[in-house]
């Protein structure tokens, strides 16, 4: 797919600057191009958002559902396609890629229609009326992680609230992006309601985030940008939401099913390779199932099939090199410091960016293994004297963003979540819930995705005396 243009306004306009190459990470090949923007194209990407932001905060919830269903069936119409861009520039296998990436994006949408159903974007309180209003144009950033999901959780709870966007997403995973765009295009919603920019984080993201168009920001991605945003931000007091990764803790209380905690836990911290920002990355047991839980971990972890995206996998390769080369670095500094890393080679044939699944143990509390976002396929195992000991060691960390408890016993496992500060927690796997308000406390950030929470986060109340 070779792109060089940039959705503004309803039209796809060319870049005049030469495109830039995108990667397989399975490969190695080039899989396509995609625009790499000069800052001045934001502007007039925001100047496009704003003007049609202002007819559709008029609009009735009613008709913002609809135009949100139309936009799923859009892209579920295009779903065979961005499978397999998916597969070329994420390298996520094509089952994943079809299972979770595609059905949580339509996922999204649709939960968003569905909320405002029974969204109230009006409540009485004595003489006021106090309304939610939009916010008006959302600068959406967004990472490669989950690159149609993460757009399509900003961009629905912006047009559900009212609200325009410019989008822009990650540098890595740009093509998906465009099959959106073509969705977009194709789709009811009015041109210049939802536009895309690519290019550079450092340029053209900040440009969106200084934009005098865009009135807030909602943001994807390392703590390090985040952070940076949020200065940005600050100096011009635009509101921002941001959800910024984690080191969730999975938390295995004495009671539990161990064999049935820890399979699930292998899952969730190596799914996606490893890429997911809630995953569930230590696991922390009692300490006389220590043993256990490393040969159950062990096991499970031999089970997953790492390969050609392609083909019937459960993992392909990260992202791209430096992703992996920042995994290995943090493997072997466990190995390092004292910690053992049990894992395996993988096949000579691979040559893309291929990290095989790792289970550590014996790392210590402050290790960066244990403290710092992975981001890979690694697991570490750690073992807590109680439930107060298991509590310590689940906030025992900069982060905030999820994490599990286990317990047969469903009262214990809720007192012991409410103990746990961050923005989620799954209790004996339960599903996830395209719902349930999605962010973190601490490092992860703040601000909540997702369902009618999400769609909140993107307005702001006025109130009117009668
Ligand atoms: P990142 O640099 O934070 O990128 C996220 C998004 O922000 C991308 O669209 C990026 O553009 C953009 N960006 C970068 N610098 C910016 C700036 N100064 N102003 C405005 N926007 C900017 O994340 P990454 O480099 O992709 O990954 C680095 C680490 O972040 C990972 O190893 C992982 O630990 C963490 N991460 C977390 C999540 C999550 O879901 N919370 C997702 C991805 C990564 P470019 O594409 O041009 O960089
Ligand atoms: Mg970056």
């Amino acid at each position: 797919m070779n792109r060089n243009e940039h959705l503004i306004g309803g039209r796809w306009v060319a870049s005049e600057h030469p495109a830039q190459r995108v990667e397989n990470p399975a490969t190695l090949e080039t899989v396509g191009t995609a625009a790499d923007a000069d800052p001045s194209v934001v502007h007039a990407a925001a100047a496009a958002a704003r003007a049609a932001q202002e007819l559709w905060a008029s609009t009735s919830p009613e008709t913002r559902r609809d135009a949100l269903l139309d936009l799923a069936e859009q892209i579920d119409r295009r779903s065979a396609e961005l499978v397999d861009v998916l597969v070329a520039e994420l390298g996520a296998p094509a089952q994943f890629a079809r299972e979770v990436h595609l059905a949580a994006t339509l996922g999204d949408l649709q939960g968003f229609a569905s909320a405002l159903e029974d969204l109230a974007f009006e409540e009485r309180l004595g003489n006021s009326l106090v309304r939610r209003r939009p916010l008006g144009v959302v600068g959406c950033i967004t990472p490669w992680n989950y690159p149609t999901h993460q757009i399509a959780a900003k961009v629905g709870a912006a047009l559900a609230a009212g609200c325009a966007v410019v989008v822009k997403p990650a540098e890595l995973t740009p093509l998906s992006a465009y099959v959106l765009g073509e969705a977009v295009q194709d789709s009811t919603l009015p041109p210049g309601l939802v536009n895309i920019v690519f290019g550079e984080g450092r340029s053209v993201g900040e440009a969106l985030v200084r934009d005098a168009d865009v009135d807030a920001i909602s943001f994807t991605g390392s703590t390090g940008v985040g952070r940076h945003i949020a200065a940005l931000a600050g100096g011009r007091l635009l509101p921002v939401a941001l959800e910024l990764g984690g080191k969730s803790a999975s938390v295995v209380l004495d009671d539990a099913d161990l064999e049935r905690a820890v399979r699930w836990t292998v899952r969730s911290a190596t799914v996606n390779s490893g890429q997911t920002c809630s995953a569930c990355t230590r696991l922390v047991v009692p300490q006389h199932l220590a043993r256990e839980a490393e040969l159950l971990a062990r096991d499970a972890m031999a089970e997953l099939r790492v390969g050609d995206p392609r083909e019937d996998v459960d993992l392909g390769p990260v992202v791209s090199g430096a992703q992996r080369d920042k995994i290995i670095g943090l493997l072997a500094e466990a190995e390092a410091a004292g910690a053992t890393v049990h894992s395996r080679t993988v096949a000579d044939r691979l040559s893309g960016h291929y990290v095989a699944p790792a289970l550590v143990t014996g790392a210590e509390r402050a290790a960066a293994i244990v403290q710092q976002e992975v981001f890979g396929p690694v697991l570490t195992l750690q073992t807590a004297r109680d439930d107060d000991e298991a509590v310590e060691i689940a906030n025992d960390s900069p982060y905030g963003l999820g994490g599990a408890v286990w317990s047969t016993d469903l009262s214990r496992a809720r007192t012991v979540a409410a103990r746990i500060k961050t923005g989620q927690v799954d209790l004996n796997g339960a599903d996830w819930n395209l719902q349930a308000p999605f962010g973190g406390t601490k490092q992860s950030g703040f601000g909540r995705e997702l369902g009618p929470h999400g769609i909140l986060e993107l307005t702001y109340l006025q109130s009117i005396q009668e």
